[in-house]
């Protein structure tokens, strides 16, 4: 098991107190998604998403690594061959816990992108819609996060590393945000072993070959381990 390539969503950040968006009491059934993750949503009322992503700012930079993430930072370390984390979370706890190979599909919440020239940078605690761009000075500010309806980054290069892994393991999402979803027919199709992990079987189970289930602070941890001992 050589090349690894690992997906994670929400679930693996839920023990760290950032919520999840689908669970019961998960991030969408207090906000619309319409109008807070969609470039129509934005474009209605800037102030509003702004005011939302500077609220999971500061979520973020409040909440700390859990098992899950230094799990993942350690089989990096330890394991003899490839790993690489292709994330949908836009919080930076696997960074913070140590990895380096990680790729946020879906953009980073401390990052800020200019819609007019393309620029990024680190993003101020608060912004605002008219901030200016410190590249062009456009007043076009917006978190670089990817909404619903826009193309996830690195998805070339993803796919091309999922064609070439070893076993895929997904761990913590719900298996229901394409393109995402797909990652385990791709990577299961051109040969890899495939592995599930999360809180209860998602909705592209079936398609593993294995799938464990239980809290990501454990079950990660006790794979991991599992690995390394058998690279032994
Ligand atoms: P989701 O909310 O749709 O699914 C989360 C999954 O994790 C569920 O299947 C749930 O059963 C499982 N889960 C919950 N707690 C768990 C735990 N302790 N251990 C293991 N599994 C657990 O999330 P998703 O699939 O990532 O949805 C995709 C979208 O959510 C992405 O676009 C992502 O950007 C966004 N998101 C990111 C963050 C973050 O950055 N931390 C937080 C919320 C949502």
């Amino acid at each position: 098991m050589r090349n690894i390539v690992i997906l994670n969503g929400a679930g693996i950040s839920a023990e760290s107190g950032l919520g999840t968006f689908r669970d019961q009491d998960g991030l969408w059934t207090k906000y619309d998604l319409e109008e807070v993750a969609t470039p129509q949503g934005f474009a209605r009322n800037p102030t509003l998403v702004q005011g939302f992503y500077n609220a999971r700012r500061a979520n973020c930079r409040g909440a700390s690594p859990n098992a899950a993430h230094t799990a993942l930072a350690r089989l990096e370390t330890e394991h003899p061959g490839e790993i690489l984390v292709v994330t949908q979370n836009i919080d930076d706890l696997h960074e913070r816990a140590g990895s380096r190979a990680v790729w946020h599909m879906h953009g980073e919440i401390l990052r800020a992108l200019c819609a007019a020239c393309g620029h990024r940078w680190d993003a101020p605690d608060e912004m605002a819609p008219d901030d200016p761009c410190p590249a062009c000075g456009a007043a076009s500010t917006r978190p670089d996060v990817v909404w619903f309806g826009e193309v996830p980054y690195l998805m070339e290069e993803i796919c091309y590393r999922l064609t070439q892994a070893d076993l895929f393991v997904s761990i913590g999402t719900s298996g229901n945000v394409y393109p995402a979803a797909g990652f385990v027919e791709l990577a299961r199709g051109a040969g890899a072993a495939t592995l599930e992990l999360n809180l209860e079987p998602s909705d592209t189970a079936s398609a593993f070959a294995e799938t464990r289930q239980g809290k990501a602070s454990q079950l990660v941890p006790d794979w991991v381990a599992g690995l390394l001992a058998r690279a032994d």
